[in-house]
């Protein structure tokens, strides 16, 4: 037993040495670190700093975003940064005179520069390349110049809400820039040239260099062509009417593809940050940031997927449907309009406060006709329009590839009494986006099929390897084949006999369906004036919806959208391979007597008869009180048939 405590009282005293020595050595440590750490650190961080300040990144190539026939809609130019290397310039004074002037900059802004004993400094970044070579063949010791990409769009404004624009850090800020940022961006590369701390380059650092790699590009199902016919129309009708803006969406409605999305006005996006006349119209002259990011953001915004509306007569497309799906009405089931119906304690009134008297459903579609729809709507029955709400997609968002989409604003369907479910059935006291819209329509005339509104086709390599095709949902069975086959035809009616004929575009089967929303709060003189439009009738190829913003004057659908929809059918569908085929009529009444409108605002009541003496329109309706005509439709230039319509506005 002794021994062993002794042996204990050994080795009690050998772990007390060698924790002594153990712990000096750690006061030692820790106050070496202390120093390093503390003491020192400002001078090893500068050291450190020094040494890696030429690690300069090299911007990597952002993927270029195409339309469909390979136009590409936002690529990029090379631009250079020029720096400058304190310790390597030989002739400084030189140096400041040739960048000041070349560079367009203060001389004392680049004296100091060029005069800072730092390891690189940045003069200017975002310079043209000629100007950069310029500079190269001067040979100035110490002078840097690195090649760099700047995203441009070679179309300034052409679809701006939708292909967006990227920040200076090449990151995307909107639109499909944002939404396939991480395809485009690509990776910076990086120079990893070694310096001392007193700037002197350390030979043989070539190797140190990490290629950017280009980012993938984004083809899209976008046409450049058919994105111009829309914003032209667009920005006419936004001239015409002195409107807030213009909104214009032309789909494929068989798989959703995104041919045109304009807003007018457009703003360039190779200035994003420039405000557009139309935004600062009504805006003192000194804006404060706060103010400015406001408006950047309104400008910026994308009305066609971010903002609701109430769709107004459109919508009795949706009604329609159901009840015809539901088998509560047949096409000949007869109606009475006496200018309004009673719905409870209410009198809701139809937009033609004489009423329509006698009509068939058929013609209770053609004539737009409240009281119509009120009564169907009350047949089919909240729970079941809801049904059909679901299935045509108007409770979700659409799922667009872009960002910042609405979703609708709905009534719960337990708080939908008689009076709310009669304006429902007219597309009124609920909001959804003009998208969710179109993707409705859509699947009412391409046989019950939900797409899924999209921009973006396929992701590729600069060599042109497919990286991802992009996919997107569909599904079957929103409407049964036979309801999709009536409604085409009851659409294709409403612009021959109805109230849309002024989107009858002869050659041509067109469907489609009006609609005056007027914007709340309501009786504030507010309106949205829109149409809603497919070609050809019996197998729709394209659809198109336009959204007139406070037109000022004249507001109603059928007067002032419909034309827009058809002067871009006029267009898009002969581009689209869409050959017009004439009946017979057509060939002799149309083909052959079609005349062009004569300009005819300014004019006075006795100057218009005079000289409408040698056109054949039909009937001349003016409108208005006062001898001056202020607006006329069709608008002057637009070719319409012979006893077309003439609508003259007097004030
Ligand atoms: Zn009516």
């Amino acid at each position: 037993m002794y021994p062993v405590v002794k042996n204990r009282t050994y080795n009690r005293r050998k772990l007390l040495v060698v924790a002594g020595v153990l712990f000096a050595v750690c006061v030692g440590l820790i106050g070496r670190l202390f120093w390093l750490m503390v003491i020192k650190s400002e001078e090893y961080a500068k050291r450190a700093t020094e040494l890696h300040e030429r690690e300069r990144s090299i911007k990597a190539e952002r993927g270029i975003i195409y339309d469909r026939n390979g136009v590409a809609l936002a690529s990029n130019v090379p631009v250079c940064t020029i720096s400058v290397i304190h310790a390597q310039i030989t002739d400084p004074e030189r140096v400041i005179a040739e960048l000041s002037e070349r560079l367009g900059l203060g001389e004392e802004t680049v004296r100091k520069r060029v005069e800072k004993n730092s390891s690189i400094e940045r003069i200017k970044s975002n310079v043209p390349k000629e100007t950069a070579d310029e500079i190269r063949n001067l040979g100035l010791d110490g002078v840097m110049i690195d090649e760099d990409y700047k995203r441009y769009y070679p179309y300034e404004t052409l679809a701006s809400r939708v292909i967006g624009f990227t920040g200076s850090d090449n990151q995307g800020i909107i639109g499909l820039e944002v939404e396939y940022d991480e395809f485009l961006m690509g990776t910076d590369g990086r120079i990893l040239t070694l310096a001392t701390a007193h700037g002197a380059e350390i030979e043989d650092a070539a190797e140190n260099r990490i290629e950017p790699v280009a980012g993938y590009d984004l083809y899209t199902s976008l046409d450049m062509n058919i994105q111009s016919y829309a914003e032209q129309a667009a920005e006419k009708v936004l001239k015409a009417k002195n409107a807030n803006r213009v909104s214009l969406i032309v789909m494929n409605p068989q798989n959703g593809e995104i041919y045109a999305m304009a807003n007018v006005p457009e703003f360039n996006l190779n200035e994003p940050y420039v405000l557009t006349e139309a935004m600062l119209s009504g805006v003192e002259e000194e804006l404060d940031d706060e103010t400015k990011t406001e408006l950047l953001n309104a400008m910026w915004r994308n009305p066609c997927i971010s903002d609701t509306y109430e769709p107004g007569s459109a919508f009795k497309i949706v009604t329609a449907t159901a009840a015809l799906e539901e088998g509560v009405v047949s096409l000949n089931d007869t109606f009475y309009c006496p200018g309004y119906k009673i719905v409870e304690d209410r009198q809701i009134r139809c937009h033609k406060s004489g009423g329509h008297g006698s009509e068939t459903f058929v013609q209770g579609i053609q004539n737009s006709c409240n009281p119509v729809f009120m009564e169907i709507g009350a047949r089919v029955g909240i729970n079941s329009l809801y049904q059909y709400f679901k299935k045509l997609g108007l409770f979700e968002r659409t799922g667009v590839d872009l960002p910042g989409e609405a979703g609708s604003i709905m009534h719960k369907a337990e708080n939908v009494g008689a009076v709310e479910l009669a304006t429902i059935s007219f597309g009124q006291s609920f909001q959804i986006t003009p998208l969710q819209m179109l993707r409705a329509v859509s699947a009412v005339v391409n046989g019950g099929r939900l797409v899924t509104p999209h921009i973006g086709v396929t992701i590729k390599s600069q060599d042109g390897t497919v990286i991802k095709t992009l996919d997107y949902e569909e599904s079957d069975g929103a409407v049964s084949e036979e309801t999709s086959e009536i409604m085409k035809e009851l659409l294709e009616s409403v612009v021959s006999e109805g109230t849309g004929k002024r989107a009858y575009l002869p050659g041509f089967r067109i469907g489609g369906k009006t609609a005056t929303s007027e914007k709340l709060p309501r009786r504030s003189g507010r309106y949205i004036a829109s149409f809603v439009g497919f070609a050809p009738a019996e197998n729709p190829q394209v659809v198109a919806i336009v959204m007139i913003d406070e037109p000022e004057g004249i507001y109603y659908g059928g007067t002032i959208a419909a034309p827009v929809i058809k002067e871009v059918f006029a267009d898009v569908l002969p581009y689209l391979g869409i050959e017009e085929e004439y009946t017979e009529e057509e060939t002799e009444e149309y083909r052959t007597a079609s005349f062009p409108v004569p300009s005819l605002v300014g004019m006075s009541v006795n100057e218009t008869k005079e000289l409408l003496k040698s056109y054949e329109f039909g009937e001349i309706h003016y409108l208005g009180e006062g001898d001056t005509v202020t607006e006329q439709f069709p608008l002057a230039g637009e070719s319409v048939k012979q006893n077309s319509d003439l609508i003259l506005y007097l004030e």
